[in-house]
């Protein structure tokens, strides 16, 4: 299986799985619809089926310039089939997909924010939830809900690529300069993101083990990071919290 990574829009990503074994292609949020279909182009690629993480526009505005060229049935969470696109197929977390893909709930961006994980790809799509070295701002759910999400996402194993719904990985990694990362992860990291961004390289698609080592929200249960955030003590929930409402006012 080929994961292709498509930026959209000013900072977003869509990707598009593929499947050399049986042909199938799963077309993973739609922000835009000229940089996907050029994709499927160019990669000779016919669209199978398209899987949406959430309602905001941003993932969902190219869906009908999409299906206008490659028709293809369309899946959503049940619990948003009122305000996402409509709908082929709705489905609820927990659930398996055609094509690969685990359902994993993950509220807290907004309510019915799901992400896909593909155990055989090794592959997480988490859109605008768990982040490159951030996690998405709480619109709809609390730090508790995005907690229990990471926490999820957090059992995978090290190797998982996290593959999520925006380029934020300079400004990210900038906040989480302050939160006491590991020193070799992020000197290596602060110097690979300029030479990425130069190429014109993707920033997605870190694995979880270095996230681990980088990302404060995945590393809110150690004590130098709840010293950073200025709440010494507190359990990983609050740190959790204040890292991210600390985010919102930087
Ligand atoms: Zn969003």
């Amino acid at each position: 299986m080929a994961i292709e990574i498509i930026r959209c829009l000013k900072d977003n990503y869509a990707y598009l799985v593929h499947d050399e074994a049986s042909g199938e292609t799963t077309l993973i949020d739609a922000p835009e619809s000229g940089p996907i279909l050029k994709a499927l182009a160019d990669k000779g690629w016919s669209l199978t089926r398209v899987y949406i993480t959430h309602h905001h526009w941003d993932h969902v505005d190219g869906l009908a310039g999409v299906l206008a060229a490659a028709p293809a049935p369309v899946y959503g969470a049940k619990a948003d089939a009122h305000r996402l696109p409509p709908l082929d197929h709705a489905f609820e977390p927990g659930d398996s997909l055609p094509g690969g893909a685990e359902v994993l709930d993950a509220p807290g961006h907004t309510l019915g924010h799901v992400a896909f994980h593909y155990p055989a790809l090794k592959a997480l799509f988490t859109a605008d939830s768990l982040m490159t070295h951030g996690c998405g701002r709480l619109f709809e759910g609390t730090a508790e809900d995005m907690f229990n999400a990471i926490a999820r996402f957090d059992a995978l194993p090290g190797e998982t690529r996290i593959l999520s719904g925006h380029d934020y990985a300079q400004a990210n990694l900038d906040f989480a300069a302050r939160y006491a990362p590991d020193p070799e992860a992020l000197a290596a990291r602060q110097a690979e993101l300029p030479r990425l961004a130069a190429e014109g390289l993707p920033t997605t698609g870190t694995t979880l083990e270095s996230e681990r080592r980088l990302n404060p929200y995945l590393r809110c249960h150690l004590s130098q990071v709840a010293d950073a955030a200025g709440v010494p003590g507190a359990s990983p929930r609050e740190v959790l919290a204040q890292i991210r409402l600390q985010k919102d006012n930087a």
